[in-house]
């Protein structure tokens, strides 16, 4: 068990206050971090806002130079960064594995994004250009399910954009990110990334500080519209990635044996704790039969434990919260007599927060596990006859985040992803995000962009600059 500082102004840093981190896998305590208030907060904010006088002004050379420096330091550390997001976390290794040197890509690619001047007018009587402007200072806010990779998702752009940041982890999952904090305290310069750790009433004060320019939020709907609210005050730009009820749609063509273990980890990798996990399986009904079965057959061959474990194919659920409002939706099931493929029968005494691997089959589309998102390893599998059903079926959601379509026959998927409400739609395959590509939600599932030039825009305000050329002066 080590204690974790805080980074703020290029210093490593506690308030003599802790907040215990639990493992998931035996509620054992892994870490310590600062539990810090407003004076932290204050603290960072000011230093984020002096050294914001002096990174708006550095060229796109020397930013990409440190983001570069900071992806650097995450891959040549990956081998204790993974075992640490295990530890915390609770995925297995070779997922945390993934998230570590995927936020290391992700920070080496996005480094070499630009924002170009954009000419509007050139002309006899004006030049009217558009540059891009750094917002200022950035409060970042983060989850639990992919503590890294989000963070990174946050400072990074707003690096490159010319922006600094103070950062929030999860009270869950701080971990990883101080120890990442610690390795890049003398590759940023002091002030541009602070990262500091609390309660979750830490965020308000995050979303609500007069001296903060700009909020990106990555979690749930029920906060993001306190954040909403919160930002309301002086009108703080936003970005809300929020949460989301995928749904996946396999037509009569796609391949019983090659889609069911491809459906299945779309919905169970990190034990279903997915953003754009499928949370809705829709097999049409000439194969759904076949395909259900073979789900759940493979479903049987993947292990629920501890994910420092080799073997461990479904680690537990990242909290406690989580993991009881998990084996509610797994009661409500039960108690309404919906039929299990597997799962939903093992006693949830003992420690670690697990959860068998839960598949349902076909319940009702108003069950309280098709209309909400479960955020755990229990997914709906569900018939459907004809795409115009299953279009309005899948539209019917308040969320819009993403989906995928399954078939031999990728125009007609085309089709039908257009037709979906949802920010992201994958024709045979799942959860891919490019760096370059735009990616964000639809309906309560947020609004503005991450990743791509669109989400490094939104660190930025566009300012107009027109230059008269026939003027008499
Ligand atoms: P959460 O909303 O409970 O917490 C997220 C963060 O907000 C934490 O750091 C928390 O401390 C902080 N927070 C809590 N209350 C706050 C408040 N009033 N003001 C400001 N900050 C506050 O979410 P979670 O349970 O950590 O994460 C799970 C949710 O995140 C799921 O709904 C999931 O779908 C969503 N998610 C979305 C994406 C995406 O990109 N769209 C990605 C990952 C997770």
């Amino acid at each position: 068990m080590a204690d974790y500082k805080n980074l703020i102004d290029g210093e490593m840093v506690d308030n003599g206050e802790w907040l215990e981190v639990l493992n998931p896998a035996n509620e054992q305590v892994v870490g310590r971090v600062p539990a810090c208030g407003k004076d932290e907060l204050d603290r960072a904010v000011a230093a984020a806002r002096r050294a914001f006088k002096d990174w708006k002004k550095t060229s796109r050379e020397e930013r990409q130079k440190v983001v570069q420096g900071i992806a650097a330091a995450i891959k040549e550390n990956a081998d204790e960064l993974f075992r640490l997001l295990t530890s915390e976390q609770g995925k297995p290794h070779a997922q945390a594995q993934q998230e570590i040197y995927g936020a290391a890509g992700l920070a080496a690619a996005q480094s070499t994004l630009t924002l170009d001047d954009v000419v509007n007018q050139d002309d006899d009587t004006r030049l009217s250009r558009t540059r891009r402007v750094p917002v200022g200072v950035v409060g970042g806010i983060v989850p639990w399910n992919f503590p890294v990779m989000m963070a990174i998702q946050k400072i990074v752009p707003a690096l490159v954009a010319g922006c600094t940041i103070v950062l929030k982890p999860s009270p869950f999952t701080p971990l990883t990110t101080l120890r990442i904090a610690e390795l890049i305290k003398d590759v940023v310069p002091a002030g541009t990334v602070n990262i500091i750790t609390g309660e979750d009433s830490l965020g308000p004060m995050i979303t609500e500080h007069p001296d903060i320019d700009k909020i990106t939020f990555t979690g749930s709907t029920a906060t993001g519209k306190k954040i909403m609210e919160g930002a309301s005050g002086d009108l703080k730009r936003i970005t809300l990635e929020l949460g989301g009820n995928d749904a996946s749609i396999v037509l009569p063509d796609a391949d019983v044996e090659k889609v069911a273990e491809q459906l299945f980890w779309s919905s169970f990798s990190n034990a279903g704790q997915v953003c754009i996990a499928a949370k809705r399986i829709y097999i049409h009904k000439d194969i759904y039969d076949d395909l259900s079965k073979a789900i759940a057959e493979y479903a049987k061959t993947v292990v629920v434990g501890d994910g420092s474990q080799q073997g461990t194919g479904v680690g537990p659920i990242q909290n406690k919260k989580q993991y009881e409002r998990v084996l509610e939706l797994i009661q409500d099931a039960k108690d309404n007599g919906y039929k299990f493929l597997t799962g939903g029968d093992k006693d949830p005494s003992g420690t670690g927060y697990y959860v068998p691997i839960t598949i349902l089959d076909n319940p009702p589309e108003d069950a309280r596990i098709v209309a909400e998102e479960q955020f755990g390893p229990v997914m709906p599998l569900l018939k459907f006859d004809s795409i115009d059903e299953v279009i309005e079926r899948a539209n019917n959601s308040e969320y819009g985040l993403a989906g995928a379509v399954w078939t031999k026959d990728t125009d007609k998927g085309v089709e039908i992803a257009e037709q979906l409400e949802t920010g992201t739609v994958w024709i045979n395959e799942f959860m891919h995000l490019s760096p370059f590509s735009p990616f964000g939600g639809h309906k309560q599932s947020g609004f503005g962009a991450e990743y791509g030039l669109d989400g490094l825009k939104e660190f930025t305000y566009p300012q107009v600059i027109t230059v008269k050329r026939d003027a008499a002066v």
